[in-house]
C-alpha cells in the first residue's frame, strides 16, 4: 500500500507536526524519514553530519525514503532535503505528495537556532533563504497539492489537509 499523503517542504514548514497531527485526525500511523535515518545510524543526525559528512546523511536518506514508501505507511514525513535526490523525486510520482509552503520570515521564527538542524547550525537565517531559493522548485515538482502554512496555526493546516483526501 502507498501512503495516504507524503508531506513535503523546507526545515519549519511543520512537516513533523502537522505530520503527526493529521496522521492522528486521520487514525493511521506517522512515519518520518528524519526518525527513520537516526534508527538506522543508531545516532542524531547532527552526529551523522559530523562523523560522516552530508553525503553520508543523503545516501542513508534516499533508502530510508525508499523503504518508507514501500512500507505504506499512513502519513509519510520526508527530510527537508530528501527532494534534492533525482531517484526520489521520481520514486514520489504516483503518489499523494504535500507541499507544505513556508517564506522565509516564517521558517526563520520556527527553526530558531536550528537545535537538531545540522545545515542550520550557522546563520540560519542566510541558510534559509538559500534552501528555500533552491528547493522550491523541486517541491513543486513532487507536490500534487500545496498548502500554505505561513500564519496559520497546525489545525488549520490539518483540517486543509484532511479535506483534499478521499474519504
Ligand atoms: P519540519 O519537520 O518541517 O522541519 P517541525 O514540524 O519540526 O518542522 O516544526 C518546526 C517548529 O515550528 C516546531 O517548533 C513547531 O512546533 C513549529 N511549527 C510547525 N508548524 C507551525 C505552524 N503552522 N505555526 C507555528 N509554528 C509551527
Ligand atoms: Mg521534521
Amino acid at each position: 500500500m502507498a501512503p495516504v499523503v507524503v508531506l513535503v517542504g523546507a526545515p519549519g514548514c511543520g512537516k513533523t507536526t502537522v505530520g503527526q497531527a493529521l496522521a492522528a485526525t486521520l487514525g493511521v500511523e506517522f512515519r518520518d524519514t528524519d526518525a527513520d535515518i537516526e534508527q538506522m545510524a543508531g545516532k542524531p543526525i547532527p552526529e551523522i553530519f559530523i562523523d560522516e559528512g552530508e553525503a553520508h546523511f543523503r545516501t542513508l536518506e534516499r533508502a530510508a525514503v525508499a523503504a518508507a514508501l514501500a512500507a505504506g505507511t499512513g502519513v509519510l514525513a520526508l527530510g527537508g532535503g530528501a527532494v534534492l535526490a533525482e531517484e526520489t523525486r521520481a520514486a514520489l510520482v504516483g503518489h499523494r505528495v504535500v507541499h507544505l509552503s513556508v517564506e522565509l520570515p516564517d521558517a526563520v521564527k520556527r527553526v530558531g537556532l536550528g537545535a537538531g538542524r545540522p545545515l542550520l547550525a550557522i546563520n540560519p537565517r542566510a541558510t534559509l533563504k538559500h534552501l528555500l531559493d533552491q528547493r522550491r522548485p523541486l517541491y513543486a515538482e513532487v507536490a500534487t497539492e500545496t498548502v500554505t502554512t505561513d500564519g496559520r496555526p497546525p489545525t488549520a493546516i490539518v483540517a486543509e489537509i484532511a479535506a483534499l483526501l478521499p474519504r
